[in-house]
């Protein structure tokens, strides 16, 4: 973000350091799903290849930056298996040529059972990806249709025992619950379906239906028949239980590992840690700046012809606000927030700073101390409501963050 000519000014000491995390975002799908509101589109096959082309130069100018070798790379979209495999193996190669990458690093791709063909999966395998993600969202044949899927249930079986005999370990599969009609049984044999496949690392997410979506204007109409929250929660608390059950460990409120199985890179955005990103409408997190590429493929494309850097916006993150971020995605990991951390990122005791909102929290059983009082951790048993705890550390009033520090 150096061309923007900003200079970071903060006591955040990870302001000053320079990420080891890059995401890359392929913003191209088959078609688009009903529900889903990110950055891609249905386009001819020369879109891709162009933006691939113009997608390989940000990278060539993103690696300017990167002094560090870089611990994690995502793939995501978007449908990153859109591209042909020559497609793939030039991107990864862009990568290797331009990036130095650290011997035990996490290159993750996001794939979707039917694009990810054997021949991908196995030229993504030979050249390093190490650890693919699944978009399955149901394994009922039906729920899939009716939330715009183009695959079905035995397509997602076939694509991850594919990888698996291909040699790939690392293997998230992505459900979704509080779908239209759906109801806990159907979660339960979703559940029951993925554990089947053997993972190492199961995503439950809750569907939320996004402005701009089909989905948002069915509802609007009346004819999108969704759980409703007593039964969304009912579900969230049987994911919870049969996948710990399973062995799995609930280490994220929407992710689930086996031992040592978690995503490395999503870490690093809980943990508030900075990461480059590339292509169109991806957000990285750089030296205190958060910024945004354009959007569009034209635009993207109109940037990168003229060498420039796609920045369509970027913003400086205050100290109060990163201290804020440290809090609200801290808590979302079983780990927690460590006061530790907290300090020697920040210059300041967490307590001194949040103690406010702390102190009634855990009064309420909604926070729990840990280890004494170094760790500090949404309960287990609010964990379905713990958005009500993220809230309390939004835009927490700046001036007294700020007589805290000074
Ligand atoms: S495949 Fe993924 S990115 Fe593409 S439309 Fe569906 S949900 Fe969105």
């Amino acid at each position: 973000v150096n061309e923007v000519g900003i200079k970071s000014v903060s006591r955040d000491i990870l302001h000053d350091d320079l990420p080891r995390s890059l995401y890359v975002h392929i913003p191209f799908c088959k078609s688009r799903c009903f529900y889903c509101d990110f950055n891609t589109f249905v386009t001819p096959d020369q879109a891709m290849e162009d933006y691939l082309i113009r997608l390989q130069k940000e990278l060539a100018l993103i690696a300017k930056e990167a002094t560090e070798p870089l611990q994690t790379v995502f793939f995501g979209g978007g449908t990153p298996t859109m591209f042909h495999t020559n497609q793939l193996v030039r991107m990864l190669d862009t990568i290797y040529e331009n990036f130095r990458i650290a011997p035990d690093a996490e290159i993750s791709l996001e794939a979707n059972p039917g694009s990810a063909t054997e021949k991908k999966l196995r030229s993504l395998f030979q050249h390093g990806v190490n650890r693919i993600s699944f978009g399955a969202q149901s394994f009922n044949d039906r729920h899939l249709m009716t939330i715009g899927r183009l695959h079905d249930s035995d397509a997602i079986r076939n694509s991850v025992h594919m990888a698996q005999d291909i040699g790939f370990s690392r293997i998230n599969v992505d459900l979704m619950f509080g779908l239209p009609d759906q109801t806990q049984e159907d979660v339960a044999e979703s559940i029951a379906e993925a554990e089947k496949l053997c993972v190492e690392h199961i995503s439950a997410y809750w569907l939320k239906v996004e402005a701009g979506t089909p989905f948002a204007k069915w509802q609007a109409e009346g004819r999108l028949p969704l759980p409703g929250e007593d039964a969304e929660a009912e579900m969230y608390e049987y994911v919870r239980s049969a996948l710990r059950a399973g062995g799995y460990e609930h280490y994220e409120i929407s992710n689930f590992a086996k031992s040592g199985g978690e995503a490395k890179h999503n870490l690093v955005y809980w943990h508030n840690e900075p990461y480059f990103a590339a292509g169109a409408g991806a957000h990285g997190y750089v030296q205190g700046i958060r910024y945004e590429n354009v959007k569009s493929l034209g635009d993207y494309g109109a940037c990168m012809d003229k060498n420039e850097r796609p920045i369509a916006s970027t913003r400086i993150v205050s100290i109060s606000e990163s201290m804020e971020n440290t809090m609200m995605l801290g808590l979302r990991l079983r780990e927690g927030v460590s006061t530790e951390r907290f300090e020697k990122r920040h210059c300041v005791s967490m307590k001194r700073v949040f103690g406010h909102i702390i102190d009634p929290l855990v009064s309420q059983g909604l926070l729990e101390w840990h280890e004494g009082e170094s760790v500090l951790k949404v309960a287990l048993h609010a964990w379905p409501i713990a958005n009500i705890v993220f809230e309390k550390f939004v835009d927490v009033d700046d001036a007294k963050i700020q007589g805290e520090i000074v």
